[in-house]
């Protein structure tokens, strides 16, 4: 059954009641009434798990996104898989699961930049040329991002080199870590641009977002032959290829004999904007047997009172933190689970997006709060999460990162609290080699003396791990770009890069 996408904000798109096509929804982004994308229905696996169990990564994404993107033909899809999981991971198996203290860590890390958004946006850039092709644009596709430091990367990695794309990145030129910094700097491809801009992040953001929304330079670009589009969290071509490895994990835990047919596990996800966690939401919807979905916050806690109160509510000091990619306040996705609970009531879903836009808060209903069941939020502090890398390491020599240590740590809290005992899979988001000083010092403070590469080499004898290609390229890598430019310069830099 075809899948068509509606807006979580309003009953129209672009003025029919129908919704758009999965390739129309990739293009765009965001409806145009600023709601996220949602499929009209979750489809079902239409494969046994036990079928499932005896397929590679790329066959099992195949069989989960062709539920969804249904305007895509076989051919298409399978060619966007092949482009996406291929040598830039440093496994074949894609997203090993690992086994550490009886629970089951989903490393997917092992793309171009070590962290887990590798997994969307290495098939993101091909899922978009092949629907920009189905729906007849002609231009060329410019990506717009402004980043804090890890999407940036990923993003690039991602687009560099993808014919028919081009891909600006902005940073803030004293806002990100020096090895965020190198990662971006030294990124190939003539169809990429990384501009540090004399602001913070916000700054950029802004930047970024009055740029996409200026009419006029929309249609000179048009009459140039560019339209902007977004690889954000919040496109549903970065959500869908999520759904796949939890899937992927649970066939793997059948077909080692780790838990038998029709055995519900629980899935710990370390959240920020609410999109990994999400695609496990989507995933259990899908017929896949979870039992809980636990949603791990560090000290920006605020899915943690969500899921307590019913109530969300973002006025509160922002902390900066270990787990950096964690550090927000706004979960953007969790729009698209508030407005299922709502029973996919739109008017509803506005109307608390409203008052989150205003008031920074809204309240659910007590009938919503039910359809909250599936989750159990709980969250872990600075120091409970540096407790947690060292406890893990010296009790069985496995290393963590900081995002996964937060997961790790609230699964121990819901451990105690429940008694539960079902099989478990971490989502582990990031290597310890992306955030080696923050982890090297949990182990043990000493460590706090030692040069950024020399705790590298350090880290990989104490895990017994190699140094990941994307650490060793970063170390003698030649700075490519080294564009500046202050915030009202962001527009001028940008087409002075597509030749306007
Ligand atoms: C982005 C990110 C997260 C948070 O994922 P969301 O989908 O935003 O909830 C967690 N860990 C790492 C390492 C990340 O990069």
């Amino acid at each position: 059954m075809e899948v068509f996408y509606n807006s979580t904000r309003s009953r129209e798109n672009n003025g029919k009641l129908s919704g758009v096509t999965a390739s129309q929804a990739i293009l765009k982004g965001l409806s145009d009434d600023g709601g996220l994308f949602v499929p009209d229905h979750i489809p079902a696996l239409d494969k046994s798990l036990r079928e499932l169990s005896k397929m590679e990564y790329k066959q099992v994404a195949y069989e989960v996104m062709k539920l969804y993107l249904t305007d895509f033909t076989e051919e298409e899809l399978k060619t966007c898989i092949e482009r996406a999981y291929d040598e830039k991971f440093d496994t074949d198996v894609i997203a090993p699961l690992v086994e550490a203290e009886g629970a089951y860590y989903l490393e997917l890390f092992h793309g171009a930049t070590i962290a887990f958004k590798d997994m969307a946006l290495s098939i993101l850039p091909h899922l978009m040329i092949t629907s920009a092709k189905k729906n007849q644009i002609k231009n060329e596709i410019v990506i717009l991002t402004a980043t804090s430091g890890d999407t940036g990367k990923a993003a690039l990695a991602g687009f560099a080199g993808v014919e028919g794309t081009r891909i600006i990145v902005f940073y803030p030129k004293n806002g990100v870590s020096p090895i965020q910094e190198k990662q971006m700097v030294t990124q190939k491809g003539a169809n990429t641009l990384v501009v540090g801009i004399h602001g913070n992040f916000d700054d950029a953001q802004t930047g970024v977002k009055k740029i996409f929304s200026d009419k006029e330079l929309a249609k000179e670009m048009d009459a140039k032959g560019f339209q902007f589009s977004s690889a954000n969290s919040i496109n549903i071509g970065r959500l869908v290829p999520q759904i796949c490895y939890y899937v992927y994990a649970y066939a793997k835990l059948l077909a080692e004999g780790k838990i038998a047919d029709g055995d519900q596990i629980n899935v710990v996800v370390p959240t920020g904007n609410f999109g990994n966690i999400l695609a496990a939401f989507y995933a259990k919807n899908m017929g896949l047997p979870i039992k809980k979905l636990i949603c791990a916050s560090n000290d920006n806690k605020v899915l943690y009172d969500f899921f307590r109160t019913g109530t969300y509510d973002r006025n509160r000091e922002f902390m900066l933190t270990s787990s950096p990619s964690m550090d927000i306040l706004i979960s953007s996705n969790l729009e698209r689970l508030i407005y299922r609970i709502a029973g996919n009531d739109p008017e509803k879903n506005a109307e608390l997006m409203a008052a989150l836009g205003g008031q920074g808060k809204y309240e659910i209903t007590d009938e919503m709060k039910k359809g909250l069941d599936d989750f159990y939020g709980n969250y872990a502090s600075e120091a409970e999460t540096a407790a947690e890398i060292k406890r893990l390491y010296e009790s069985c020599g496995y290393v963590i990162d900081t995002h996964t240590a937060v997961a790790s740590a609230v699964y121990q809290k819901y451990g105690k609290e429940t008694g539960d005992t079902a099989k478990t899979v971490i989502a582990s988001t990031a290597s310890p080699f992306k955030f080696t000083r923050s982890v090297m010092n949990a182990i043990d403070a000493k460590y706090d003396a030692m040069g950024d590469f020399e705790l590298v080499d350090e880290l990989s004898r104490l895990a017994n791990v190699k140094v990941p290609n994307a650490i060793e390229e970063i170390r003698t890598a030649p700075v490519l770009h080294d564009k500046q430019c202050d915030v009202d310069k962001m527009q001028d830099t940008v087409k002075e890069f597509l030749g306007m």
